[in-house]
């Protein structure tokens, strides 16, 4: 080794010891006759220190050569240190520095590489592998590391087994778009990146592997937000010979490890909910249930007294926001406002203030007396003080803005710590969803989500109607697991393919390998795939997973920093039988 210590390591303790540090210059002072430089790599920052007439004269030369980031490598004793620095570790000491030397230069850093940085997001994206010197930045992939740990030791633990499935495959249907790779050998051909390894963990149940997990790139061609990548990492898991509650047992059991492992926090109740239940109650497939405020569904009482928009409503519903009937007009506007944008989409908000006094006070008070008012009240649990906020429209859109507001609502109560952890499992998905633009159904998880046999008969009569047996796995309002128990049968598969719009051709061309291994004794089987970066970025307390994420891509799909996507040449194109033109 090139050091006896890291720069985190020395204290008072070591006092008198000769050492050898390495590292990163992250700054020097030089204050003529003394000289100080902090020496930095990952475990921490250590001060060197130079003096005229005690530091060898070489030593001070090549000292005052030190630049922003030179690698260095510098042997001293350890001394105690005239003004301590109580903000790190290592501040009671410092090395009296003996022999120095420099180990590689560096040009001027395109940013400062400190806690508090200078640097925009394109310039440290640009030039990531600076950034990863910052702690802030490291810290995120250190969690990261400590997270897989977790989950490979829960998992050996119960026996799974993990296994590499191949990157070159052909489509797997999770509802993305493909990435795909022209075949030099095969030309004309493209094989397809996996949108998840969905086929081959299904395979490996058929052989008999029983449990699986593997920590795994996905790859899927969406538009791009906050908490997307194009490629991510899924910690896959399949078993066999399970019902959905063994499922849902396992992976509580790891989530719980993973909590009190890496953050020690002892979870609570991982409740369950229908998706049915989830819609009505909160209008989201993906309930944050750190706070109540349930919806209240005012049809009955808010119909038929002359109020034509809410006559005219499939659904009128309401939430109440706790102590909130003081809101003034300037923040009742800031709502209205907040619904009324082009995401949200409302026309309008209603509110009903419950005042102190027991009157009510409404932006509608021209069609509803105070009794009528009241009796919204009691159907919404409101108290004196409260404030009921309505809105009304279709049923599935006038859900998803009460959704929006909801949360927004619950944001600014302060009922959405983040430090505190609400998980929960979504179950009974339906089992297909029907797309407006294509005119037909989709499967809602994916075609191997087995239908829930009590629903079968409905699969001709009223496909929207049928439950699968998929559930989610949802903390704070973040999907950060799905999965579902997988149909294991060919005729099962066939005529999911069918339902689907496949016709029998395409569903054999598509998935024949796995409906023909499905006639050679697959196993009940069923698994649950995570997001391994959403888990991550929950565990840091941040919304962008890309802070956890070594070498991301920004929100255009690109690696500024290797300028990727690019082109290949002509004679690679022409390799691989492609013409452009
Ligand atoms: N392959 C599924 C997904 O990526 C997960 C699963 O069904 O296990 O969402």
């Amino acid at each position: 080794m090139l050091r006896t210590h890291t720069c985190g390591e020395l204290r008072e303790s070591n006092c008198n010891e000769q050492v050898t540090l390495c590292g990163w210059v992250q700054r020097s002072r030089d204050k003529g006759g003394l000289m100080w430089t902090d020496l930095r790599d990952r475990y921490g920052i250590t001060q060197l220190s130079f003096e005229e007439g005690s530091t060898p004269a070489e030593v001070l030369e090549t000292a005052r050569k030190l630049g922003r980031e030179f690698v260095v490598k510098a042997t001293g004793t350890v001394v105690e240190r005239y003004s301590k620095n109580d903000n790190i570790p290592t501040g009671s000491i410092e090395i009296k520095v003996e022999s120095l030397e420099i180990l590689n230069g560096s040009k001027v850093p395109p940013f400062i590489i400190e806690d508090d940085t200078d640097g925009g997001e394109e310039l440290r994206m640009k030039y990531r592998y600076l950034d990863l010197r910052r702690n802030e930045v490291r810290s995120k992939l250190q969690l990261r590391s400590k997270l897989a740990m977790a989950v490979r030791n829960y998992l050996a633990e119960q026996d799974f087994i993990e296994v590499e499935t191949p990157v070159l495959i052909k489509s797997t249907p999770e509802g993305a778009r493909d990435f795909v790779v022209p075949s030099r050998m095969n030309q004309g051909e493209f094989y397809a990146l996996p949108q998840s390894p969905q086929t081959f963990k299904q395979l490996l149940m058929v052989s008999g592997f029983d449990r699986y997990f593997q920590i795994v790139k996905c790859f899927r061609d969406e538009d791009l937000r906050a908490d997307r990548q194009p490629e991510f990492t899924q910690i896959d898991c399949e078993m066999s010979f399970v019902n959905q509650e063994d499922i849902l047992n396992t992976f509580e059991g790891m989530t719980r490890h993973m909590f009190s492992a890496v953050r020690g926090v002892e979870l609570g109740d991982f409740p369950h909910m229908t998706y049915a239940d989830a819609m009505r109650k909160y209008g989201n497939d993906k309930p944050d249930i750190r706070f109540g405020m349930e919806f209240v569904e005012l049809n009955e009482l808010a119909q038929n007294k002359g109020f034509s928009i809410f006559d005219q409503a499939e659904l009128v519903v309401g939430i109440c926001a706790e102590g909130c009937a003081e809101y003034t007009r300037k923040q009742l506007d800031a709502l209205t406002d907040f619904v009324k944008r082009p995401q949200i989409g409302a026309k309008g908000l209603v509110y009903v203030k419950c005042n102190a006094d027991g009157t009510f006070k409404s932006s509608v008070d021209k069609f509803y007396s105070e009794e009528d008012l009241k009796a919204w009240a009691d159907k919404a649990g409101a108290k004196a003080g409260d404030l009921i906020l309505v809105l009304s429209g279709t049923a599935n859109e006038t859900r998803k803005q009460m959704s929006e507001l909801r949360l927004h609502m619950g944001k600014e109560l302060g009922l959405r710590d983040k430090n505190t952890f609400q998980p929960l499992w979504v179950i009974d998905f339906p089992l297909l969803e029907w797309d407006e633009e294509t005119e037909r159904f989709h499967a809602m998880h994916h075609p191997f989500t087995s239908p829930k046999a009590e629903d079968m008969a409905l699969l001709d009569t009223d496909p929207g109607k049928v439950r699968a047996n998929a559930y989610d796995l949802v903390i704070n309002g973040v999907e950060i697991g799905g999965g579902s128990i997988r149909i294991h049968d060919r005729a099962t598969q066939q005529l999911m393919f069918k339902h689907l719009g496949f016709t029998e051709e395409e569903a054999k061309a598509q998935f024949g390998f796995l409906m023909d291994a499905f006639e050679y004794g697959a196993p009940p089987h069923g698994g649950i795939a995570f997001g391994f970066d959403r888990l991550c970025a929950m565990f840091g307390g941040s919304d962008s997973i890309r802070d956890y994420i070594a070498f991301p891509k920004n929100t255009s799909g690109r690696d500024v920093m290797i300028d990727s996507p690019s082109t290949i040449d002509e004679a690679q194109l022409k390799e691989l039988g492609i013409n452009l033109r």
